[in-house]
Protein backbone atom coordinates (compact mmCIF):
# COMPACT_ATOMS: atom_id res chain seq x y z
CA UNK A 1 0.00 0.00 0.00
CA UNK A 2 2.91 2.47 1.23
CA UNK A 3 4.49 1.93 -2.54
CA UNK A 4 1.00 3.06 -4.44
CA UNK A 5 0.81 5.77 -1.55
CA UNK A 6 4.56 6.82 -2.46
CA UNK A 7 3.06 6.72 -6.24
CA UNK A 8 0.03 9.55 -5.78
CA UNK A 9 2.44 11.78 -3.45
CA UNK A 10 5.03 11.63 -6.66
CA UNK A 11 2.46 13.11 -9.20
CA UNK A 12 1.22 15.70 -6.92
CA UNK A 13 4.88 16.52 -5.85
CA UNK A 14 5.87 16.55 -9.77
CA UNK A 15 3.55 19.08 -10.40
CA UNK A 16 5.19 21.57 -8.86
CA UNK A 17 3.43 20.91 -5.35
CA UNK A 18 3.71 19.30 -2.25
CA UNK A 19 2.12 16.28 -0.22
CA UNK A 20 2.93 13.99 2.86
CA UNK A 21 1.15 10.79 3.45
CA UNK A 22 -0.38 12.05 7.06
CA UNK A 23 -2.86 10.68 9.65
CA UNK A 24 -4.33 7.18 10.31
CA UNK A 25 -2.07 5.36 7.31
CA UNK A 26 1.27 6.92 9.01
CA UNK A 27 0.27 5.62 12.68
CA UNK A 28 -0.81 2.48 11.35
CA UNK A 29 1.71 1.86 9.09
CA UNK A 30 4.29 2.34 12.25
CA UNK A 31 2.13 0.02 14.44
CA UNK A 32 2.23 -2.57 11.75
CA UNK A 33 -1.30 -2.72 11.31
CA UNK A 34 -3.55 -2.77 8.24
CA UNK A 35 -5.60 0.46 6.99
CA UNK A 36 -8.52 1.14 5.08
CA UNK A 37 -7.32 4.03 3.22
CA UNK A 38 -4.90 6.84 2.91
CA UNK A 39 -5.39 10.42 4.04
CA UNK A 40 -2.75 12.94 2.14
CA UNK A 41 -2.20 16.21 2.98
CA UNK A 42 -0.93 18.87 0.11
CA UNK A 43 -0.92 22.57 -1.03
CA UNK A 44 -2.29 22.12 -3.65
CA UNK A 45 -6.11 22.95 -3.62
CA UNK A 46 -9.26 21.40 -4.52
CA UNK A 47 -9.31 22.35 -7.76
CA UNK A 48 -5.32 22.42 -8.62
CA UNK A 49 -6.45 18.31 -8.01
CA UNK A 50 -9.29 17.88 -9.77
CA UNK A 51 -7.13 19.22 -12.40
CA UNK A 52 -4.37 16.24 -11.87
CA UNK A 53 -6.80 13.42 -11.12
CA UNK A 54 -9.88 14.22 -13.38
CA UNK A 55 -11.85 11.18 -11.31
CA UNK A 56 -11.60 12.92 -8.04
CA UNK A 57 -14.82 13.41 -6.42
CA UNK A 58 -15.59 16.53 -3.96
CA UNK A 59 -18.64 14.86 -2.72
CA UNK A 60 -16.90 14.70 0.50
CA UNK A 61 -18.08 14.54 4.71
CA UNK A 62 -16.28 17.63 4.54
CA UNK A 63 -14.86 20.97 2.37
CA UNK A 64 -11.38 21.61 0.99
CA UNK A 65 -10.94 18.03 0.37
CA UNK A 66 -11.07 15.79 -2.50
CA UNK A 67 -10.80 12.04 -2.78
CA UNK A 68 -9.74 9.40 -5.51
CA UNK A 69 -9.37 5.91 -6.28
CA UNK A 70 -5.71 4.96 -7.22
CA UNK A 71 -5.35 0.96 -7.69
CA UNK A 72 -8.27 0.14 -5.66
CA UNK A 73 -7.22 1.99 -2.87
CA UNK A 74 -9.09 5.52 -1.87
CA UNK A 75 -7.46 8.81 -0.87
CA UNK A 76 -8.61 11.61 0.82
CA UNK A 77 -6.36 14.67 0.20
CA UNK A 78 -6.87 17.85 1.77
CA UNK A 79 -5.49 21.16 1.66
CA UNK A 80 -3.04 22.26 3.79
CA UNK A 81 -5.40 24.36 6.57
CA UNK A 82 -5.32 26.15 9.67
CA UNK A 83 -7.97 25.26 12.85
CA UNK A 84 -11.13 26.33 12.84
CA UNK A 85 -14.16 26.40 15.30
CA UNK A 86 -16.01 23.74 14.31
CA UNK A 87 -18.26 24.42 17.75
CA UNK A 88 -21.47 25.77 16.29
CA UNK A 89 -21.01 23.97 12.92
CA UNK A 90 -19.10 20.97 11.78
CA UNK A 91 -19.06 22.01 8.45
CA UNK A 92 -18.22 25.00 7.35
CA UNK A 93 -18.38 26.55 3.98
CA UNK A 94 -15.11 28.33 4.01
CA UNK A 95 -11.60 27.18 4.81
CA UNK A 96 -9.10 28.95 6.01
CA UNK A 97 -6.07 27.51 3.37
CA UNK A 98 -2.42 27.17 5.08
CA UNK A 99 0.73 27.56 3.08
CA UNK A 100 3.57 24.91 5.13
CA UNK A 101 2.90 21.42 6.18
CA UNK A 102 4.23 22.74 9.89
CA UNK A 103 0.60 24.67 10.27
CA UNK A 104 -1.88 22.09 9.05
CA UNK A 105 -0.14 19.86 11.85
CA UNK A 106 -0.63 22.16 14.54
CA UNK A 107 -4.67 22.12 13.51
CA UNK A 108 -4.92 17.92 13.74
CA UNK A 109 -6.41 16.02 16.70
CA UNK A 110 -3.76 14.01 17.91
CA UNK A 111 0.33 13.09 17.78
CA UNK A 112 -0.09 9.67 17.00
CA UNK A 113 -2.37 11.32 13.87
CA UNK A 114 0.20 13.84 12.90
CA UNK A 115 2.87 11.71 11.95
CA UNK A 116 3.46 12.13 7.98
CA UNK A 117 5.69 10.44 5.18
CA UNK A 118 7.41 11.93 2.14
CA UNK A 119 7.41 11.23 -1.45
CA UNK A 120 10.76 9.32 -0.62
CA UNK A 121 8.94 7.53 2.01
CA UNK A 122 10.64 9.72 5.21
CA UNK A 123 8.99 10.38 8.23
CA UNK A 124 8.33 13.53 8.99
CA UNK A 125 7.52 13.62 12.98
CA UNK A 126 6.96 17.28 14.12
CA UNK A 127 5.45 16.28 17.23
CA UNK A 128 6.75 13.30 19.09
CA UNK A 129 3.54 11.15 17.74
CA UNK A 130 6.20 8.07 17.57
CA UNK A 131 7.43 8.46 21.05
CA UNK A 132 3.03 8.36 21.59
CA UNK A 133 2.86 5.23 19.39
CA UNK A 134 5.58 3.68 21.68
CA UNK A 135 4.13 4.88 24.76
CA UNK A 136 0.81 3.82 23.93
CA UNK A 137 -0.72 7.23 24.68
CA UNK A 138 -3.19 9.62 23.40
CA UNK A 139 -1.82 12.75 23.49
CA UNK A 140 -3.38 15.85 21.73
CA UNK A 141 -1.43 18.30 20.06
CA UNK A 142 -1.19 21.90 21.63
CA UNK A 143 -3.80 22.45 25.05
CA UNK A 144 -6.54 19.28 25.12
CA UNK A 145 -9.29 21.85 26.96
CA UNK A 146 -8.20 24.56 23.46
CA UNK A 147 -8.33 21.76 21.29
CA UNK A 148 -11.79 20.01 22.56
CA UNK A 149 -13.10 23.10 23.38
CA UNK A 150 -12.80 23.68 19.24
CA UNK A 151 -14.31 20.57 18.12
CA UNK A 152 -16.02 18.46 20.53
CA UNK A 153 -15.93 15.21 18.08
CA UNK A 154 -12.44 15.06 19.32
CA UNK A 155 -13.58 13.33 22.53
CA UNK A 156 -14.69 10.67 21.02
CA UNK A 157 -12.06 10.27 18.63
CA UNK A 158 -9.74 10.03 21.52
CA UNK A 159 -12.11 7.36 23.02
CA UNK A 160 -12.48 5.63 19.96
CA UNK A 161 -8.47 5.58 18.87
CA UNK A 162 -7.71 4.27 22.51
CA UNK A 163 -10.35 2.04 21.99
CA UNK A 164 -9.36 0.29 19.12
CA UNK A 165 -5.38 0.70 19.68
CA UNK A 166 -5.72 -0.26 23.28
CA UNK A 167 -4.29 3.31 24.22
CA UNK A 168 -4.29 5.03 27.33
CA UNK A 169 -5.36 8.91 27.36
CA UNK A 170 -2.86 11.22 29.29
CA UNK A 171 -3.81 12.60 32.29
CA UNK A 172 -4.26 16.26 30.77
CA UNK A 173 -6.89 14.28 28.13
CA UNK A 174 -8.68 13.11 30.61
CA UNK A 175 -8.91 15.84 32.65
CA UNK A 176 -9.63 18.30 29.03
CA UNK A 177 -12.96 15.33 28.45
CA UNK A 178 -14.53 16.25 31.94
CA UNK A 179 -14.15 19.85 31.50
CA UNK A 180 -15.24 20.22 28.34
CA UNK A 181 -17.77 17.08 27.84
CA UNK A 182 -21.00 19.39 28.56
CA UNK A 183 -20.14 20.61 24.89
CA UNK A 184 -21.00 17.49 23.45
CA UNK A 185 -24.94 18.58 23.34
CA UNK A 186 -23.14 20.82 20.39
CA UNK A 187 -22.69 18.21 18.23
CA UNK A 188 -25.28 16.41 16.26
CA UNK A 189 -26.56 12.76 17.05
CA UNK A 190 -25.36 11.52 13.67
CA UNK A 191 -21.93 12.36 14.31
CA UNK A 192 -22.35 11.02 18.07
CA UNK A 193 -23.82 7.81 16.30
CA UNK A 194 -20.97 7.41 14.03
CA UNK A 195 -17.95 7.60 16.22
CA UNK A 196 -19.84 5.29 18.87
CA UNK A 197 -20.67 2.88 15.94
CA UNK A 198 -16.62 2.89 15.79
CA UNK A 199 -16.05 2.26 19.35
CA UNK A 200 -19.10 -0.05 19.21
CA UNK A 201 -17.12 -2.37 16.74
CA UNK A 202 -13.85 -2.79 18.57
CA UNK A 203 -12.24 -6.16 19.67
CA UNK A 204 -11.64 -4.10 22.80
CA UNK A 205 -15.25 -3.27 23.65
CA UNK A 206 -14.74 -3.45 27.07
CA UNK A 207 -11.87 -0.52 27.11
CA UNK A 208 -14.19 1.94 24.94
CA UNK A 209 -17.07 1.03 27.45
CA UNK A 210 -15.36 1.56 30.38
CA UNK A 211 -13.94 4.91 29.31
CA UNK A 212 -17.19 6.17 28.57
CA UNK A 213 -18.44 5.53 31.96
CA UNK A 214 -15.29 7.14 33.29
CA UNK A 215 -15.88 9.95 32.01
CA UNK A 216 -18.93 10.61 32.67
CA UNK A 217 -19.68 10.51 28.70
CA UNK A 218 -22.88 7.89 29.21
CA UNK A 219 -24.62 10.78 30.82
CA UNK A 220 -23.95 12.97 28.04
CA UNK A 221 -24.13 11.12 25.45
CA UNK A 222 -27.71 9.65 27.35
CA UNK A 223 -26.31 6.65 26.96
CA UNK A 224 -27.75 5.70 30.59
CA UNK A 225 -27.71 1.90 30.11
CA UNK A 226 -24.12 1.23 29.16
CA UNK A 227 -23.67 -0.94 31.99
CA UNK A 228 -25.47 -3.52 31.09
CA UNK A 229 -24.20 -3.85 27.51
CA UNK A 230 -21.40 -6.81 28.16
CA UNK A 231 -19.83 -8.76 25.22
CA UNK A 232 -22.03 -8.00 22.78
CA UNK A 233 -20.29 -7.97 19.46
CA UNK A 234 -23.30 -7.10 17.10
CA UNK A 235 -23.14 -3.34 17.02
CA UNK A 236 -26.92 -3.23 16.58
CA UNK A 237 -27.07 -5.91 19.59
CA UNK A 238 -25.56 -2.74 21.60
CA UNK A 239 -28.36 0.07 21.13
CA UNK A 240 -30.61 -2.91 21.47
CA UNK A 241 -29.59 -2.64 25.12
CA UNK A 242 -29.69 0.71 24.80
CA UNK A 243 -33.11 1.39 24.20
CA UNK A 244 -32.01 4.85 22.83
CA UNK A 245 -34.65 3.99 19.48
CA UNK A 246 -35.78 7.64 20.17
CA UNK A 247 -33.03 9.98 20.75
CA UNK A 248 -30.26 8.33 17.80
CA UNK A 249 -30.86 8.34 14.39
CA UNK A 250 -31.57 5.24 13.57
CA UNK A 251 -32.84 3.41 9.68
CA UNK A 252 -36.10 1.77 9.89
CA UNK A 253 -34.07 -1.32 9.22
CA UNK A 254 -32.58 -1.00 12.22
CA UNK A 255 -35.58 -0.12 14.18
CA UNK A 256 -37.30 -2.88 13.02
CA UNK A 257 -34.57 -5.25 13.93
CA UNK A 258 -33.89 -3.72 17.63
CA UNK A 259 -38.06 -4.29 17.77
CA UNK A 260 -37.53 -7.96 17.02
CA UNK A 261 -34.37 -8.68 18.89
CA UNK A 262 -36.70 -7.29 22.02
CA UNK A 263 -39.30 -9.79 21.08
CA UNK A 264 -36.99 -12.95 20.51
CA UNK A 265 -35.94 -12.02 23.59
CA UNK A 266 -39.11 -12.35 25.30
CA UNK A 267 -40.27 -15.47 23.13
CA UNK A 268 -37.21 -17.87 23.91
CA UNK A 269 -34.91 -17.26 20.62
CA UNK A 270 -33.74 -20.66 21.24
CA UNK A 271 -36.98 -22.01 20.26
CA UNK A 272 -38.14 -23.01 16.78
CA UNK A 273 -41.02 -21.24 16.22
CA UNK A 274 -38.84 -17.86 17.28
CA UNK A 275 -35.88 -18.71 14.77
CA UNK A 276 -39.24 -19.03 12.09
CA UNK A 277 -40.47 -15.72 13.00
CA UNK A 278 -37.86 -13.80 13.51
CA UNK A 279 -35.06 -15.19 11.53
CA UNK A 280 -31.28 -16.28 12.52
CA UNK A 281 -29.53 -13.20 12.79
CA UNK A 282 -31.89 -11.79 15.28
CA UNK A 283 -31.98 -14.50 17.18
CA UNK A 284 -28.72 -15.06 16.73
CA UNK A 285 -27.87 -11.43 18.12
CA UNK A 286 -30.68 -12.05 21.21
CA UNK A 287 -28.76 -14.66 22.54
CA UNK A 288 -25.58 -12.55 22.51
CA UNK A 289 -27.53 -10.26 24.65
CA UNK A 290 -28.59 -12.88 27.28
CA UNK A 291 -25.40 -13.59 27.82
CA UNK A 292 -26.00 -17.05 25.86
CA UNK A 293 -23.76 -18.53 23.31
CA UNK A 294 -25.26 -19.72 20.24
CA UNK A 295 -23.85 -23.42 20.14
CA UNK A 296 -27.44 -24.58 20.25
CA UNK A 297 -29.24 -22.03 17.97
CA UNK A 298 -27.18 -23.51 14.44
CA UNK A 299 -28.89 -27.06 15.65
CA UNK A 300 -32.45 -25.92 16.10
CA UNK A 301 -31.99 -24.04 12.58
CA UNK A 302 -30.52 -27.23 11.13
CA UNK A 303 -33.11 -29.51 12.25
CA UNK A 304 -36.18 -26.80 11.49
CA UNK A 305 -38.27 -28.50 8.61
CA UNK A 306 -38.79 -25.10 6.82
CA UNK A 307 -37.35 -21.69 7.59
CA UNK A 308 -39.88 -18.91 6.02
CA UNK A 309 -43.36 -19.35 4.25
CA UNK A 310 -41.94 -20.01 0.81
CA UNK A 311 -40.22 -22.81 2.05
CA UNK A 312 -43.72 -24.81 2.54
CA UNK A 313 -45.05 -26.95 -0.65
CA UNK A 314 -48.37 -25.27 -0.99
CA UNK A 315 -49.44 -21.51 -1.40
CA UNK A 316 -52.37 -19.49 -0.98
CA UNK A 317 -54.28 -20.35 -4.16
CA UNK A 318 -53.95 -24.18 -3.03
CA UNK A 319 -55.47 -23.35 0.13
CA UNK A 320 -58.03 -20.84 -1.31
CA UNK A 321 -59.03 -23.73 -4.38
CA UNK A 322 -58.72 -26.65 -2.14
CA UNK A 323 -61.11 -25.22 0.93
CA UNK A 324 -63.39 -22.89 -1.32
CA UNK A 325 -62.91 -19.72 0.65
CA UNK A 326 -61.89 -16.36 0.02
CA UNK A 327 -58.65 -13.93 1.22
CA UNK A 328 -58.95 -13.11 4.82
CA UNK A 329 -59.02 -13.64 8.84
CA UNK A 330 -59.51 -17.55 7.77
CA UNK A 331 -56.92 -17.90 5.74
CA UNK A 332 -54.27 -16.46 8.01
CA UNK A 333 -55.06 -18.19 10.55
CA UNK A 334 -54.67 -21.29 8.53
CA UNK A 335 -51.17 -20.57 7.71
CA UNK A 336 -50.05 -20.36 11.43
CA UNK A 337 -51.52 -23.21 12.00
CA UNK A 338 -49.43 -24.97 9.41
CA UNK A 339 -46.07 -23.32 9.81
CA UNK A 340 -46.95 -24.40 13.54
CA UNK A 341 -47.32 -28.09 12.60
CA UNK A 342 -44.68 -28.49 10.46
CA UNK A 343 -41.97 -26.93 13.29
CA UNK A 344 -43.97 -28.90 15.06
CA UNK A 345 -43.22 -32.29 13.14
CA UNK A 346 -47.15 -32.66 13.75
CA UNK A 347 -47.59 -33.00 9.67
CA UNK A 348 -45.02 -33.07 6.98
CA UNK A 349 -44.20 -30.64 4.35
CA UNK A 350 -45.79 -32.19 1.66
CA UNK A 351 -48.55 -31.36 -0.44
CA UNK A 352 -50.70 -33.90 0.10
CA UNK A 353 -50.65 -34.13 3.49
CA UNK A 354 -51.15 -30.07 4.04
CA UNK A 355 -54.25 -30.54 2.30
CA UNK A 356 -55.75 -33.06 4.44
CA UNK A 357 -54.73 -31.31 6.97
CA UNK A 358 -55.75 -27.61 6.03
CA UNK A 359 -59.32 -29.43 5.62
CA UNK A 360 -59.01 -30.50 9.35
CA UNK A 361 -58.02 -27.25 10.90
CA UNK A 362 -60.85 -25.41 8.73
CA UNK A 363 -63.67 -27.73 9.93
CA UNK A 364 -62.80 -27.21 13.38
CA UNK A 365 -62.04 -23.67 13.04
CA UNK A 366 -65.52 -23.34 11.71
CA UNK A 367 -67.05 -25.91 14.62
CA UNK A 368 -65.73 -23.61 16.91
CA UNK A 369 -67.59 -20.22 15.40
CA UNK A 370 -70.71 -22.50 14.99
CA UNK A 371 -70.18 -23.50 18.88
CA UNK A 372 -69.54 -19.62 19.79
CA UNK A 373 -72.51 -18.10 17.98
CA UNK A 374 -75.13 -20.55 19.53
CA UNK A 375 -73.73 -19.49 23.01
CA UNK A 376 -73.97 -15.47 21.95
P1 LIG B 1 -9.07 6.07 10.58
O1 LIG B 1 -8.20 4.91 10.85
O2 LIG B 1 -10.42 5.97 11.19
O3 LIG B 1 -9.11 6.51 9.13
P2 LIG B 1 -7.70 8.54 10.92
O4 LIG B 1 -6.77 9.01 12.00
O5 LIG B 1 -7.10 8.43 9.56
O6 LIG B 1 -8.35 7.22 11.42
P3 LIG B 1 -9.63 10.28 9.70
O7 LIG B 1 -10.97 10.60 10.20
O8 LIG B 1 -9.46 9.52 8.46
O9 LIG B 1 -8.90 9.55 10.91
O10 LIG B 1 -8.86 11.65 9.60
C1 LIG B 1 -7.59 11.76 9.01
C2 LIG B 1 -6.70 12.70 9.82
O11 LIG B 1 -7.30 13.98 9.83
C3 LIG B 1 -6.54 12.32 11.28
O12 LIG B 1 -5.53 11.37 11.46
C4 LIG B 1 -6.22 13.65 11.89
O13 LIG B 1 -4.87 14.00 11.65
C5 LIG B 1 -7.10 14.58 11.10
N1 LIG B 1 -8.42 14.74 11.72
C6 LIG B 1 -9.55 14.07 11.48
N2 LIG B 1 -10.58 14.51 12.23
C7 LIG B 1 -10.08 15.51 12.96
C8 LIG B 1 -10.63 16.39 13.93
N3 LIG B 1 -11.91 16.30 14.29
N4 LIG B 1 -9.82 17.32 14.46
C9 LIG B 1 -8.53 17.42 14.09
N5 LIG B 1 -7.95 16.62 13.21
C10 LIG B 1 -8.71 15.68 12.63
MG1 LIG C 1 -8.12 7.95 7.71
Amino acid sequence: MLDIALKVLNIIEENGYEAYIVGGFVRDYLMKRKSNDIDIATNATPKQLMELFPNASTTNTFYGAVSIYYNAIKFEITTYRVEQDYQDMRHPNTVIYATNLADDIKRRDFTINAICIDKNGKIHDLVNGYEDIKKRKIRTIGDATVSFSKDVLRILRAVRFATTLDFSLTFEVEEAIRQTKYLLTNLSLERKKEELNKIFSSNNLQKGLDLLRDLGLDKELGLQRLSFVKNIKQVIGIWTVLEVDDLYPFTRNELQLMKEIRLAIKDNPLCSKTVYKYDLYVCSVALEIMGLGNKYLMDIYENMPIHKRSDIVIDSYDIINSLKIEEGPDLSTIWERIEEAILNKEVENNKKELLLFIKNVYSKLKERENETTTID
